[in-house]
């Protein structure tokens, strides 16, 4: 990931749905529209009936305050009274979605959702330390032939390139069975270097264009020179793929996960990175560092868009954020501990610093707010670092090999093993 590289240039535009151009699980659309996000979908707030009377007043306000909200918020969107929150749920209307507050935390109803917490399964019925746990392994992007494209390759001289799709896929079939062995069941969001969403770029040509256009871009260049182009942004070609690669990608990923495999967790798989320039005459850097991503710290931007406003609610009231916290605490400190990386420190504004480790942050990603189960992402390693550089060219071996000046396990291993600590470590302490 490289922070707010690949913002979509314009907030606030969004698409109203037409009939579908593929057979798929969601329409295409075809049109933007005010209040939604980029290719977000009208949300429906009834879902959110649910939630009433299954939160307190106090664990609200924390949530909002602390986590979800804490660049603050406007009151024509959130309410928070004594007995009750009002959100709107229409920008520019008058119509407000009412929850209602446990009085106590006594009093709280259940909550119902698709997952189950870890602690809600005594030790005493369990065979091994993960048994009836169902984990998806979502390893980022896509690798492959598409790496280019996803601007996540790079290559120095005559060396292997660097894919960080491929890497994250390598990490999760490593994972896998480790987790399995533990008594888990898991999953893969994507299993092959290739795309969920049946969409391609040139699928998004119109929408790509109307998006230009209402950034003041009215004849957009077709085309860019290549990924060093410092124009590329305003270009139609550029802006189809984006929509391709990662918007739609992402949701196609979130169907999977939220009506598919619906798992008690997924693990977001990725490696860091440092700008490096010209892909082909990559910058190494010195540094390397660790974190890990749970959602919330929604900018005031994100929650004026209807969409990601009910999304933040379903996160919110779904209880997962103390489940995602507690798991990425301890998934960070196992990490810490086996690459011996310093936390990653932001230099941007769009994240808040949450847990006590000081290596997880709340921050609003796409697939972070889109799952709506507990979700940790991981970002260790900055790839382009001479140290990973020479430990991703070693690649995936047994034991432990000298590389870049000391003897260590392969990339891969160190990675899922220490996501295998962390998991045992946080089900042990949590399981009564
Ligand atoms: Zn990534």
């Amino acid at each position: 990931m490289f922070g707010l590289r690949f913002l979509p240039i314009l907030a606030g535009f969004s698409l109203v749905l037409a009939s579908p151009m593929h057979a798929a699980d969601e329409e295409l659309p075809n049109e933007i529209a005010t209040n939604l996000s980029t290719l977000g979908r009208k949300p429906d707030w009834g879902e959110l009936e649910k939630y009433q009377s299954t939160i307190t007043h106090d664990e609200f306000a924390h949530l909002v305050h602390d986590v979800y909200c804490a660049h603050g918020f406007s009151e024509e969107l959130i309410q928070i009274d004594p007995d009750e929150a009002r959100i709107l749920r229409w920008k520019g209307s008058q119509d407000y979605f009412a929850l209602h507050f446990a009085k106590s935390d006594a009093e709280r109803l259940p909550i119902d959702r698709t997952w189950t917490a870890p602690s809600a399964r005594a030790k005493a019925d369990l065979k091994k330390p993960l048994d009836g746990f169902n984990i998806a392994l979502d390893p980022g992007h896509l690798g492959g032939a598409w790496a280019k494209m996803e601007e996540r390759w790079f290559q120095i001289k005559k060396a292997p390139p660097v894919q960080e799709g491929d890497m994250t896929l390598k990490v999760a079939q490593i994972l896998a069975p480790k987790l399995e062995s533990l008594g888990a069941k898991v999953s893969f969001v994507r299993s092959a270097a290739e795309p969920l969403t049946p969409y391609r770029p040139s699928d998004f040509r119109e929408i790509a264009c109307q998006f230009l256009e209402r950034a003041g871009i009215t004849e957009p260049r077709e085309d860019f020179s290549g990924p060093s182009d410092p124009q590329k942004e305003k270009t139609v070609r550029w802006q189809e793929e984006l929509l391709f690669y990662r918007n739609s990608e992402i949701r196609r990923r979130a169907s999977q996960v939220n009506y598919r495999s619906q798992p008690d967790l997924v693990l977001c798989l990725h490696f860091n990175a440092e700008p490096w320039g010209d892909p082909a005459k990559p910058r190494l850097v010195p540094n390397d560092h660790l974190h890990l991503l749970v959602n919330g710290s929604y900018l005031p931007v994100e929650l004026d868009l209807d969409d990601e406003r009910c999304e933040m609610l379903h996160k919110l009231l779904s209880g997962a954020y103390p489940e995602e916290l507690d798991l990425a605490e301890s998934i960070a400190l196992t990490m810490a501990k086996a690459t011996g990386l310093p936390a990653y420190k932001y230099k941007t504004e769009n994240v808040t610093p949450v847990g006590a480790s000081g290596y997880v942050y709340a921050r609003n990603l796409m697939a972070t707010r889109l799952y709506r189960c507990p979700t940790v992402y991981l970002e260790p390693y900055v790839m382009n670092s001479r140290e990973v550089f020479a430990r991703v060219q070693a690649g995936d071996y047994d034991g432990l090999r000298k590389v870049a000046g000391k003897k260590r396990p392969s990339i891969y291993r160190e990675y899922a093993n220490s996501v295998v600590y962390g998991l045992v470590g946080y089900f042990k302490k949590t399981r009564p």
